[in-house]
């Protein structure tokens, strides 16, 4: 498969790089490390004219802060960067762990964080190659007219795929667009849409610019992905928990233990838990927050019976459908044991 023929611009300044998708319009599109980008043109789901690179813009390579204060993670700075960062793997294990999950050590070394959380939705029906695609007629999300996941459904089903996206939700994260008409910061939460076509609240010619995240105080959170293939492979669900409790009134047994990043952790017994997120990817074109999880665990300990109620929400909830791998009521049962976990991890 061949990239069909576009003009490479390098801009060197952000000013510079919004300024070039707005007069390029939507034949104009901005790449990162490209390891989405180039596969979809190459198969012709995506046909950009002007491509514009995002990795010689300094604000998008930069890593700030820590979690003291709150974390910036520049769009462009590669997911080895964010598995290797000593801040992020101090005080924010999660996101280090999440990516370290993500494809292999070489595409980690080229696609980028930004790249991860702008992800195109996916599906068995739209990963293919043109001729392949075009032996079924095409389908609703890129030339044709009729959904195959759904045939009577006037909306594309195509899944959230993307590691990083479920635990950005779960711990309240924010987004910085910058565009030709001036800068935006936005809620992970409420970013992406429940629909396979048009699944950001992006518009075209915004910038992803930065991601900042909250500082750490008293919160820890955990992703837990299902996948065929251990050595890589797109989640086909991925569950994001996040818990923080409230502090220095345990006088509870004290269970204690070691988090993936090495750290030793101690809850008391009866330490209460003050917030709540159980997000769900890799099932539906959007990140799924489980409310009814989270109101099982809030004002409570974090025991077997809590953990129990939780993870049964998680099931009810989630909904996949048949259009990326296993069977998809096996997905669903699944939703179960891995928010389970996730929450034991935490704990
Ligand atoms: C074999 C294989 C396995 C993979 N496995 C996984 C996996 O397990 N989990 C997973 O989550 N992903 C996986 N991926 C997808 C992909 O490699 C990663 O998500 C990667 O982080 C994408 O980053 P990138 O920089 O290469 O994105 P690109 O391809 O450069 O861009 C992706 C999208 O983001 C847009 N974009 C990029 N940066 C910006 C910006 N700053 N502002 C505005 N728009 C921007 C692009 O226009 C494009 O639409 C896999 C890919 C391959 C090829
Ligand atoms: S869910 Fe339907 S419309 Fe969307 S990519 Fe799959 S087959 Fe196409």
């Amino acid at each position: 498969m061949r990239l069909p023929k576009f003009s490479y611009r390098t801009p060197r300044t952000i000013a510079e790089a919004v300024k070039i998708i707005a007069d390029a319009g939507p034949e104009g599109q901005f790449v990162a490390g490209g390891t989405d980008l180039y596969p979809n043109m190459k198969r012709r789901q995506q046909t950009p004219r002007t491509v514009i690179s995002v990795m010689r813009l300094p604000e998008l390579n930069q890593v700030t802060g820590d979690g003291g204060q709150g974390l910036v993670i520049g769009g462009s700075v590669t997911l080895t960067d964010i598995c290797e960062h000593p801040i992020i793997k101090r005080d924010y294990p999660v996101i280090a762990s999440a990516a370290r999950t993500i494809s292999t050590p070489i595409l980690r070394n080229m696609g980028t964080i930004g790249g991860n959380l702008l992800l195109d939705t996916r599906c068995n029906y739209y990963d293919q190659n043109y001729e392949w695609r075009k032996g079924i007629n095409f389908c609703l999300k890129k030339d044709g007219d009729v959904c195959w996941v759904a045939p009577g459904s006037s909306k594309c089903w195509a899944v959230q795929s993307s590691d990083l996206v479920p635990v950005m939700v779960a711990i309240g994260a924010k987004f910085r667009l910058v565009s030709t008409l001036g800068e935006r910061m936005v809620d992970a939460a409420g970013f992406y849409n429940d629909d396979g076509i048009d699944y950001l609240k992006k518009r075209h010619d915004e910038l992803l610019v930065d991601i900042h995240l909250p500082a750490t105080n008293g919160w820890r959170a955990s992703y837990q992905k299902l996948r065929r293939r251990g050595a890589f492979d797109f989640p086909v669900l991925g569950v994001a928990a996040y818990i923080s409790f409230s502090t220095g009134s345990g006088s509870g047994p004290i269970m204690s233990g070691t988090l993936p990043d090495g750290r030793v952790s101690a809850i008391s017994g009866s330490d209460r838990i003050t917030d709540a997120k159980i997000v769900l990817g890799g099932i539906a074109p959007s990140p799924i927050e489980v409310n009814e999880a989270a109101q099982a665990l809030i004002g409570q300990p974090l025991n077997e019976d809590q953990i129990q109620a939780a993870a049964e929400a998680a099931y009810v909830k989630a909904r996949p459908l048949d259009n990326t791998d296993f069977v998809m009521n096996w997905r669903k049962q699944m939703a179960r044991q891995y928010t389970i976990r996730a929450l034991e991890e935490l704990r």
